[in-house]
C-alpha cells in the first residue's frame, strides 16, 4: 500500500489519515475550512450529542447569575458533576442576595465534589456579596466589569454575555481553541489569542453558538487526545493540524 507523505498545513506537520475502508485519506483541505459547511454539519449532529452543563442551565432559564455561578463550578470539573452541583446549590440559593446568606462551608458542601470546590465556594460567596453591595444584586453586562471579579476570566465573562444576556461575544475555551486550530481555521498559541483571531474572522452569526457546538463536538468526536477522525463528518474539510494520534 502506498502511504502518502506527511503534509504541511500552516507550517505544522499533518499526518495522513487511514480510513476504516483501508484507504488513506489524502488531505487536500490545507486552506481555510469552509466554516458555513462545518457549522451546518455540527448543527445537524448536535441534537444527538450530550450537551455541556452550563448550556443546559442557560437553556432552562436565561439567567446571567446562574450562568456565572455554573461556569465557575464547571472549571476543571466533569459536566455531570457540574450539573448536579449547580442543581443542589440553586435549590438553596438562586440569586446573589440568598447566596450571600450562605456560609462558604455551606456552599462548599453543596458543590462538592466539583474540582477546587473550596476555592470556588469562596469565589461564589465573594462575587455574590459584591453583586449585592455594589451592583444592586444584578450581574453587570459589560465584559470589562465582569473581569474585575475574582475567579472570572475571559471564558466565563464571554459565556455570561452570550448565554446569560444573549449579547455578542465569543467564549473560547480549550475545545474551541483546540478544534479551530486543528481545522487550520486559525493558528494561535492560547485561548486568548484564539478569541482575538476569531473576533476578526468568524462570521458574527456564529459568535454565540460556536462555543456550545464545539464543546459538544470536542466531548463527543474531536477529543483532546486521539480524536475520532474515522467517524468525523468534517474529515473532508479539516486540515488536522498537529494531530499525530487519532482513531
Ligand atoms: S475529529 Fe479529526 S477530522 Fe474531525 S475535526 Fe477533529 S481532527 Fe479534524
Amino acid at each position: 500500500m502506498l502511504i502518502p507523505s506527511i503534509l504541511q498545513a500552516g507550517g505544522v506537520k499533518v499526518k495522513p489519515l487511514l480510513l476504516r475502508s483501508g484507504h488513506w485519506f489524502n488531505i487536500s483541505a490545507l486552506n481555510d475550512i469552509d466554516i458555513h459547511t462545518a457549522v451546518s454539519i455540527l448543527r445537524e449532529q448536535y441534537a444527538a450529542w450530550k450537551k455541556p452543563a452550563v448550556s443546559i442551565v442557560a437553556q432552562c432559564e436565561r439567567n446571567p447569575y446562574k450562568v456565572l455561578v455554573s461556569c465557575i463550578i464547571s472549571l476543571r470539573t466533569k459536566d455531570e458533576v457540574t450539573a448536579k452541583a449547580s442543581e443542589r446549590l440553586f435549590a438553596r440559593a438562586e440569586n446573589p442576595a440568598d447566596m450571600a446568606e450562605l456560609s462558604i462551608d455551606e456552599i462548599a458542601s453543596l458543590i462538592y465534589p466539583a474540582g477546587f470546590y473550596r476555592n470556588k465556594s469562596e469565589q461564589i460567596n465573594e462575587i455574590s456579596r459584591r453583586l449585592v453591595s455594589d451592583y444592586g444584586s444584578t450581574v453587570p453586562e459589560e465584559i470589562d466589569e465582569l473581569l474585575v471579579f475574582k475567579g472570572v476570566g475571559r471564558k466565563t465573562a464571554n459565556l455570561v454575555l452570550t448565554l446569560g444576556f444573549g449579547k455578542q461575544g465569543i467564549c473560547v475555551d480549550t475545545h474551541v481553541h483546540r478544534i479551530c486550530n486543528r481545522w487550520g481555521y486559525i493558528s494561535t498559541k492560547s485561548p486568548e489569542e484564539s478569541e482575538k483571531m476569531l473576533r476578526k474572522k468568524l462570521p458574527a452569526e456564529y459568535w454565540i453558538p460556536i462555543n456550545d457546538l464545539l464543546v459538544a463536538f470536542g466531548q463527543n468526536i474531536c477529543h483532546p487526545v486521539s480524536p475520532r477522525c474515522t467517524v468525523c463528518r468534517l474529515t473532508g474539510l479539516c486540515s488536522r493540524v498537529g494531530v499525530t494520534v487519532s482513531r
